[in-house]
């Protein structure tokens, strides 16, 4: 079942909250992955893309992170922050909040860099300085 189908079926009466998703969902390749409450949360393009938190007055937009909880041994998918703006339901606030998204996953792809060393592309939160953390452990003798 597409996420599209999802939302027609138990969005009959929406929120003003999922009203805001389902614009965001009308313009970009989303997934819902929590609605409660009031609060809808979507991702965006995965790893590259965003986490756009939304309520009935504003998206809390946030990109995606690694927390290393316990070293390397406890990598758990994260976000941190990025930038929260007021929404209403007029086609100039939904306009503003396309453009931060877009906004928001340009920000997230430039982080990615090539390591030195393999020559693929990592977010920031698996490189260290220059390499990947499994080219400076092979290469650079590192120790996560
Ligand atoms: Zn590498």
């Amino acid at each position: 079942m597409s996420n599209e189908v999802e939302i027609e079926d138990h969005w009959e009466t929406p929120t003003i909250a999922e009203r805001h998703a389902h614009h965001v969902l009308c313009s970009f390749p989303a997934n819902v992955v929590a609605n409660s409450s009031g609060i809808v949360v979507l991702t965006i393009e995965g790893e590259r893309g965003c986490v756009v938190l939304i309520t009935a007055e504003a998206a809390e937009i946030r990109l995606p992170t690694t927390e290393w909880t316990k070293g390397a041994y406890a990598p758990r998918a994260s976000t941190c922050f990025w930038r929260r703006v007021a929404v209403r339901e007029t086609p100039s606030s939904y306009q503003k909040l396309d453009q931060v998204i877009e906004a928001a996953i340009a920000a997230r792809r430039a982080e990615f860099q090539p390591c030195c060393f393999c020559h693929e592309e990592f977010p920031p939160e698996h490189m260290t300085d220059d390499a990947c953390h499994g080219c400076a452990s092979a290469n650079r003798g590192i120790v996560y």
